[in-house]
């Protein structure tokens, strides 16, 4: 291998070509500079894994750094717990911020300084025009704004005006600042937008030392510059919004040049991406809360068992392009089966335990069976299973009659317990109710790990745990929470569009073996899916298993 120093990784996508053009033409002396800019208005969701992949895959594959930015100007929808949440997932789904954390509020100084430096040059002006009289003045696409009769204010009434905005003389939307650009330009976002607007409010980060906050317009490229980021990565519905980037940092002091790139939004289907909507599930207790197992949030999806490498592994497989699409949500789960399938060490629940006496084995009878935790990989272990006489089996795996294609266990006919012995099913008990209460059946003598000496060989393999020795656990099977591909579609309002079957929450019989389960520990229960021992509220004493995914997509052959 040569050891030349200028090994740049070959681009996959647009944003990578940008950056390899860049650190080719000498651009780029210390790598990419990008930054992840979340408000902390809500918890992240699986779109903004997209951004965090990209802005700190980069980062990292170009040599570069990646900024944690909150982008906190709008104080009364921001919350201490969304700060918190947000660190914690960014480092879960495996990247590190480089230096501190950043909060746009820490360059509210600076900024208001920078809109001094605009008023000075004539190009800001405070504006009292109600909300309703200045979208009268806007215009609209087809038609030019007007100006505001506000717009000539001299640099002196302007500075005076600003300054008394910010000693708080004004009520909440009594004044703004607008830049003053062209009210005729066909891009609305250019028609003098407001730079900074009044808001009595106590601030997370500056407490009650502003009452009049910047613009996302406003602070965001101006972070960027102050924080020399080379490269500001966000989704497309800013792309309208980049000739006012562009013309802030060419009319301000600023100490960089960052340049703002747009690319996709990722969207699902059956999925919400969208924090306000998301918020509502929760205030409205249509799910338990942020993190609840059912949603897209990157703590939902952690909770449900979704590891952090299938997450990544989806996001670059879904690719980054600039045209708006919907990605299909059985790619996610997809992904995730295929990391666990590999990962997630093997055990046997039962969910809807029926009871199966063994008639010549005795009471007393208690032998330890072994089987591998993995069946690809051995450096995962073996786990011991105690059997005895009685058993457990999944109610619907018996049946009294049954045709060729049931291929579990029947009245009169053998199955293979799963790791165990062949056995066959001999009489039934039933209850006042006529249900099935317990099935009789007998042991076919050795049968371990060999087919039955009278060569009459089971058709099927079914699952069990010992009667004696299981654990009782509480497994909470759930599934997609929307059931309509793009929910609200059809009826405007997405909560019509929740899927009632999306939480079973069951009392399960589970292997012994699983009494020594960790809090996120995951494992595939053989032919029910993968399980993982859940965050909060799993504990030795009271096991609680969320049902991450099924094992095959059962979605898919459902009718539309
Ligand atoms: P939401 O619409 O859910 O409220 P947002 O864009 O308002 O999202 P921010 O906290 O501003 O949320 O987002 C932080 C970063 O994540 C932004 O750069 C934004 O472009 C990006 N982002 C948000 N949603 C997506 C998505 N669905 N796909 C890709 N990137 C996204
Ligand atoms: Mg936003």
């Amino acid at each position: 291998m040569s050891d030349t120093p200028s090994m740049i990784p070959a681009p996959r996508h647009f944003l990578e070509t940008r950056i390899v053009e860049d650190l080719n033409a000498g651009k780029l002396p210390d790598g990419p500079v990008t930054r992840f800019p979340p408000e902390p208005n809500g918890f992240l969701h699986i779109g903004h894994a997209k951004s965090i992949c990209l802005n700190f895959g980069l980062a990292q594959r170009y040599g570069g750094r990646c900024h944690l930015r909150f982008d906190d100007t709008n104080p009364e929808k921001e919350e201490q717990q969304y700060l918190d949440a947000i660190q914690e997932d960014i480092r879960w789904l495996g990247f590190n911020w480089d230096g501190p954390i950043r909060y746009t509020s820490a360059y509210f100084e600076t900024l208001f300084e920078y809109a001094q430096h605009l008023i000075r040059n004539g190009d800001a002006y405070v504006c009292d025009l109600t909300p309703e009289q200045a979208r009268e003045y806007r215009g609209t696409l087809k038609e030019a704004g007007r100006n505001s009769p506000f717009r000539e204010r001299s640099v002196e009434e302007n500075l005076q005006l600003f300054t008394d905005m910010r000693a708080g003389a004004y009520a909440n939307g009594e004044k703004v600042l607008r830049a003053k650009i062209d009210m005729a330009s066909p891009n609305m976002n250019m028609r003098d937008p407001i730079l900074y607007r009044i808001r009595h409010a106590t601030h997370h980060q500056t407490g009650d030392a502003w009452c009049n906050y910047p613009t996302y317009d406003f602070a965001h490229g101006q972070s960027d510059a102050l924080e020399h980021i080379t490269h500001s990565l966000c989704s497309l519905e800013f792309e309208d919004h980049r000739p006012l980037y562009d013309w802030l940092i060419a009319h301000l002091p600023v100490p960089a040049q960052p340049r703002q790139t747009e690319f996709a939004r990722l969207e699902l289907n059956y999925t919400i991406t969208s924090k306000r909507k998301l918020k509502k599930l929760v205030d409205d207790a249509h799910v338990d809360s942020w993190d609840d197992p059912r949603m897209p949030t990157i703590a939902g999806m952690r909770r449900r068992g979704f590891p952090a490498a299938g997450i990544r592994k989806f996001i670059e497989s879904a690719g980054v392009s600039r045209a708006n699409s919907l990605t299909d949500v059985g790619m996610l789960e997809a992904a995730i089966r295929d990391d666990l399938n590999r990962t997630a060490p093997r055990a046997m629940a039962v969910l809807q335990p029926l009871r199966v006496v063994l008639e010549n084995v005795s009471e007393e009878h208690r032998e330890l069976l072994t089987a591998p935790a993995h069946p690809d990989d051995s450096t995962l272990g073996e786990r011991t299973l105690p059997f005895g006489r009685e058993i457990l089996i999944e109610a619907d795996d018996f049946r009294e009659e049954a045709n060729k294609k049931f291929k579990r266990l029947v009245l009169g006919k053998r199955v293979r317990l799963r790791n165990a012995y062949v056995i066959e099913a001999t009489g039934v008990e039933k209850g006042p109710d006529g249900e099935i209460s317990s099935v009789r059946a007998t042991l076919v003598p050795d049968t371990l790990g060999a087919d039955p000496a009278d060569g009459v060989k089971p058709k099927g393999v079914i699952h069990w745990v010992a009667a004696r020795d299981a654990v009782a656990a509480t497994v909470r099977v759930y599934d997609r929470l929307f059931n309509q591909p793009q929910p609200g579609a059809d009826s405007d309002d997405f909560i019509q569009d929740l899927n009632p079957d999306s939480l079973q929450t069951l009392k399960a019989w589970v292997e012994p073996s699983l009494a020594q389960a960790q809090a996120e520990d995951r494992f595939q229960f053989e032919r029910l899916g993968y399980f993982v021992a859940d965050r909060v509220l799993h504990s030795a004493d009271a096991p609680v298993f969320n049902r991450t995914i099924a094992l095959r997509d059962t979605w898919e052959s459902k009718p539309a």
